[in-house]
């Protein structure tokens, strides 16, 4: 149905409802449970982009909402003019600064009920009967009221703005926009968002910062969804907008990649110049997509069930049998190092540390909340025996009966063949567990040496193989 329609007509409510209710799911529903989070009120999601809002037009009638929703605001707008001087001093609006008892501090209780006439004396202003302190410039100000000689002339309201005293729509509505630019003297950074040159998803995220309601950790706990308002990331006991976005120490490398750490104007500041000011820079497209990933890579952490992975296992033995040691890495989609884990299993022949790998990589993907991998093992042998079918007296049966265990979990997951020359970092965890005796040790950051190795991963360099 077209909008400009709907404006003018006027719809059942029930049907507006369902229509707001489907707008409403559109913008903070969450695909995966069917419900949602309502970060901002609504009211000010239908507010037009410049003044806060999303710009989305509520169903029913917004021409008369508007009126209405006016009508409040414009009483403000209107004064009385003086006639007879049958009006309270203090409560009623005869001065173009307002009402007097909400400007004056105090109003002596013996002069409560005094009207504006009894101030009249002979066609002159007389304060001197007043009880109340009256400041010089309002004392002025009354002086400057004419009084009206005609007994006939009636008290009336009229429009202040104007010296005619005629209200036009025209007079009201420019009255309102100065009123409302008065009240929010921030649309300078509203203006800014709208100009904003830059995906429609950033913005949104930029526009929930303004607003103060990214729904950080912190928010959550205010809102009670958890009771941890620490961060996922870090483990810092609170997870505030800064922190999410640039202390934690997983945003903190990001920056520090970037070369944004240590320019002018990084540290310090509030969230809203420090976004506006990094945009603004000759960096800013790089800023704006940091900023989103640096968002996203946080979701992912907290929000690990939804979240997708690779994990590289391998097995090593120095001698078969020799020393053996497995070990793997967890990357994402982006081939970005998440977690990684060594372990050294003593002396066997080189079929156990390959098992043993597969195994402890998937447990360690279970443990960390990842819900859709796939595992990779370049080893054939260990893949056969496991779906091998007389498994039952296998010399590492327990292990076998331990993989297929967590392959049956209620998860997606499956295990791959994949070369060993694309396994090569894998290979190198598998290496290194090899060389120390420690039992199993978790990686969260990448041990000496596989830096290099991942960036050439990424950077999709391939090593050839030897067949
Ligand atoms: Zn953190």
């Amino acid at each position: 149905m077209p909008i400009y329609l709907m404006q003018n007509m006027w719809l059942p409510n029930a049907t507006c409802m369902q229509i707001d209710k489907i707008v409403r799911q559109f913008i903070w529903g969450n695909q995966e449970t069917g419900g949602s989070w309502n970060l901002i009120n609504w009211n000010m999601v239908t507010r037009p982009r410049i003044n806060r809002g999303l710009g989305v037009r509520e169903t029913s009638s917004y021409c008369w909402k508007s009126i209405i929703r006016a009508l409040h605001h414009l009483r403000e707008g209107f004064m009385i003019r003086l006639g007879t001087g049958d009006v309270s001093i203090w409560y009623d609006k005869w001065l173009e600064f307002g009402k007097l008892a909400s400007i004056l501090p105090v109003v002596n209780i013996s002069d409560t009920d005094m009207l504006v006439k009894d101030l009249w004396d002979d066609g002159q202003w007389n304060l001197e009967s007043l009880s109340t302190i009256i400041p010089n410039d309002i004392h002025f100000g009354i002086l400057a009221v004419p009084i009206p000689r005609d007994q006939n002339l009636k008290d009336c309201v009229v429009w202040e703005n104007s010296m005619a005293g005629t209200y036009t729509p025209h007079l009201g509505y420019t009255w309102l926009l100065n009123k409302s630019r008065h009240m929010e003297d921030d649309t300078g950074k509203w203006h800014w968002l709208v100009k904003l040159k830059a995906i429609e998803k950033v913005k949104h995220l930029i526009w929930l910062i303004f607003h103060g309601c990214l729904p950080t950790n912190t928010l959550r706990f205010r809102r009670r969804l958890t009771d941890n308002q620490g961060c996922p990331r870090c483990q810092f006991a609170v997870e505030d907008t800064w922190h999410c976005i640039r202390d934690c120490r997983r945003a903190l490398e990001v920056w520090q990649e970037l070369g944004f750490v240590g320019t002018t104007n990084f540290l310090g500041g509030n969230t809203v110049d420090w976004i506006i000011q990094q945009v603004d820079s000759d960096q800013g497209h790089l800023f704006l997509s940091a900023l989103w990933w640096i968002w996203r890579q946080r979701n992912c952490f907290a929000f690990g069930n939804h979240y997708e992975g690779d994990i590289n296992v391998d097995g090593s033995s120095l001698g078969n049998p020799g020393r053996i040691g497995a070990g793997g890495l967890i990357r994402a989609s982006t081939g970005n190092f998440l977690v990684g884990f060594t372990i050294f299993a003593g002396v066997a022949c080189n079929l156990l540390p390959e098992l043993l790998a597969i195994a402890k990589g998937l447990k360690l993907a279970w443990d960390r909340g990842y819900r859709k991998i796939i595992c990779h093992s370049d080893s054939k042998d260990a893949l056969r025996l496991l779906s091998a079918n007389q498994v039952g007296f296998h010399k590492y049966r327990a292990l076998i009966f331990e993989i297929r265990e967590l392959l049956r979990r209620d998860w997606t997951v499956r295990i791959e063949h994949t070369f060993r020359e694309a396994n090569f970092c894998a290979d190198f965890m598998a290496k290194f567990a090899t060389s120390c005796d420690n039992g199993l040790m978790i990686w969260d950051e990448p041990p000496q040496g596989l830096q290099q190795l991942l960036l050439a991963d990424i950077m999709g360099i391939s090593f050839p193989r030897i067949v």
